[in-house]
């Protein structure tokens, strides 16, 4: 994969489009600022190429009538920004002062100034926050499948969630496990039809509604034993055994470290305006616009991402032409 990567002197020059993240909200924003000569510069963030890169198959993006995987998919459109400019940094941000204008921003490879700002930071794996859950990340609970699935050839497994995500993971790990079995806290579940019908029909994964995890068991030996599970209606508990889950329970925006700077809505998404993504505190912070997963709860799709980084670079552009450049 192509990356221009500026070792560590950030600050040569004030650019005029940083952008937040290398999903494909980041990525299609660096194409078009790219093609417009804004000469962007791509912080890539905790996760480089954002959830496409931790996926599998991606079958509704247009112009893929057989589908593509998710990390080519993102490997091409990295491809495509940086045939145009972009200029990629493995780096991301500490802190942004948005009341100085060009505005600062702190980074883990330096400071750099900018006149225009690109928040495509995304969304990141939630987890349930049991203790046994968080102290077994790694040695058996995992929130990718496809990174993690491989290990767990021939064994049973869990998969948590009701979602097209947790859909996704359970198919994907009948590649692996010997069974999996699909656990959800209530009787509806919130995953495509297509998605649920496929999970239903497959002869190796189990759908148990109405049922939580209490404990992940295992702590003590360092690796996945089994589940203490509840069933919601009845306070029955019993036990699975698993030697893995995986959580498939949605994502959390990253827009803490805006905290302050940008106004965030009460689930911690940054709000932005319809249309054109700008940000606000309490009025509109002119040159700081945000797309794809971190403003977007309703939608989450990675064309509909794609498509809010192509508004964001336009707004940056004319925000950019209106003030001179
Ligand atoms: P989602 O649609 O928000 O579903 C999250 C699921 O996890 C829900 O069923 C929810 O239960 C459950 N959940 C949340 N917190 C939980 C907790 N603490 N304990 C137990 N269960 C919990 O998220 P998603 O599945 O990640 O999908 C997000 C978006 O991406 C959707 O628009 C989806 O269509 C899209 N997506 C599409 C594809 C695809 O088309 N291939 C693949 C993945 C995702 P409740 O239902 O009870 O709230």
């Amino acid at each position: 994969m192509p990356s221009t990567i500026d070792t560590g002197n950030l600050m040569t020059e004030t650019r005029d489009t940083v952008i937040l993240g290398s999903g494909c909200a980041g990525l299609t924003a660096a194409i078009y600022a790219a093609r417009a000569n804004l000469k962007p510069l791509v912080l890539e963030g905790h996760e480089p190429g954002g959830q496409l890169s931790i996926t599998t198959l991606v079958e509704n993006f247009p112009g893929w009538p057989e589908g593509i995987q998710g990390p080519e998919l993102i490997d091409n459109m990295k491809k495509q920004a940086a045939r145009f400019g972009t200029t990629f940094q493995l780096a991301h941000l500490n802190s942004v002062d948005t009341g100085a204008h060009p505005f600062r921003l702190q980074t883990t490879a330096g400071e750099v100034h900018t006149r225009t700002l690109i928040i495509a930071s995304g969304a990141s794996a939630r987890w349930l926050g049991l203790p046994s859950e968080q102290a077994l990340i790694g040695h058996g609970v995992s929130s990718c499948a496809t990174c993690d699935g491989f290990f767990f050839r021939g064994r049973p497994i869990a998969v948590v969630g009701g979602g097209d995500s947790a859909m996704e993971e359970a198919l994907f790990l009948t590649r692996f496990a010997s069974k999996v079995t699909l656990l959800h806290r209530r009787p509806a579940f919130r995953a495509s039809k297509i998605m649920l019908e496929r999970a239903l029909a497959h002869p190796n994964i189990e759908l148990r509604t109405n049922t939580v995890v209490d404990e992940v068991l295992g702590v003590e030996e360092q690796e996945v034993k089994g589940l203490r599970l509840r069933d919601v209606n009845t306070g029955d508990t019993s036990t699975l055994a698993v030697d893995g889950m995986f959580l498939g329970i949605g994502h959390e925006p990253n827009a803490k470290m805006f905290a302050g700077q940008i106004d965030l809505d009460a689930d911690g998404y940054v709000r932005t305006t319809e249309n054109v993504l700008t940000t606000h505190r309490g009025v509109i912070v002119p040159g700081v616009f945000a797309c794809g997963d971190v403003q977007d709860r309703r939608y989450r799709q990675a064309i509909t991402a794609s498509g809010s980084g192509c508004m964001a670079a336009l707004e940056a552009e004319k925000y950019l032409e209106e003030h001179g450049r």
